[in-house]
């Protein structure tokens, strides 16, 4: 199905399945693959998100959204609202340092994704590519670490799948913002925008959530202490949602499962 978008209204039935997505910060499910996880829990698939950190550390939209509270325990409230609209049957948040994530606890890091793929035995497993999205280190780190644990499971390894970002996407996202009258100050995610997706292989295959869209964007703007004002994502209109947030692309990783996962059937 490269590069092809099958028939949404022929979802499979993935009720009895798990899939696993294991990110590093809040936001990073909606903005990813928010649009596949709705859709593969829509499909009955329990999915359960690993996150990293709590995003302690990342610039703030707006500082009276966390006046008397810590930023950790915000971000991990916004984290659970964005999953109840996505569908997300666990979220399971670790106290991992939030900007190290790919030098810092990485012995108990790898247990922790161990641990999960031994007590959910998922369908399959989801996180970023070598390129971390738009080469952020932790990322990049939790890469790393899934890629390693997944392998550790030797011949009885599930599935494992890149979400990776087309290049020049976020431009256009930009762009559009830009065209409602968007006063953009900084970058969006604080990395220039043609980052995102720059050098990612090509994806194996693509899935259309173009019918999830809405929730997929209702999921992002969740994260209310990021995506503020000063971020695309909050100006786009419903109809530039469709059109630029409409499919998620995917890659298979070098381990071979010997088998697909449901992720490639929607
Ligand atoms: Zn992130």
């Amino acid at each position: 199905m490269s590069g092809s978008l099958p028939d949404p209204a022929r979802a499979p039935d993935c009720s009895g399945r798990t899939i696993l997505v294991v990110l590093a910060h809040p936001d990073d499910e909606s903005l990813a693959c928010g649009g596949t996880i709705a859709k593969l829990a829509d499909a009955g698939a329990k999915i359960v998100l690993l996150c990293a950190s709590r995003g302690e550390k990342g610039a703030v939209s707006n500082p009276a959204l966390v006046a008397g509270a810590d930023l950790a325990s915000v971000r991990t409230r916004e984290l659970n609202d964005a999953a109840r609209v996505l569908g997300i049957s666990e979220v399971v948040v670790f106290d991992h340092p939030d900007g190290d994530l790919r030098w810092a606890d990485v012995p108990q890091f790898h247990v922790d994704i161990v641990l999960a793929i031994q007590r959910y035995k998922p369908d399959g497993v989801i996180t970023f590519g070598e390129d971390g999205l738009y080469w952020h280190l932790d990322h990049i780190g939790v890469h790393e670490r899934t890629f390693t644990a997944v392998k550790s499971f030797g011949p009885w390894a599930p599935p494992l799948y890149y979400v990776t970002m087309k290049e020049g996407l976020m431009q256009e996202i930009v762009a559009a913002a830009r065209s409602n009258g968007a006063v953009l100050k900084g970058r969006p995610f604080n990395v220039e925008p043609d980052a995102f997706g720059d050098y990612a292989k090509p994806p194996d295959f693509v899935v259309d959530v173009r019918d999830v869209v809405p929730r997929k964007l209702a999921a992002l703007r969740c994260h209310k202490t990021q995506i503020g004002p000063d971020n695309a994502f909050y100006h786009l209109t419903d109809e530039q949602a469709r059109r630029l947030l409409g499919t998620e692309q995917f890659q298979r990783s070098p381990l071979d499962a010997g088998w697909h996962s449901v992720i490639e059937q929607l």
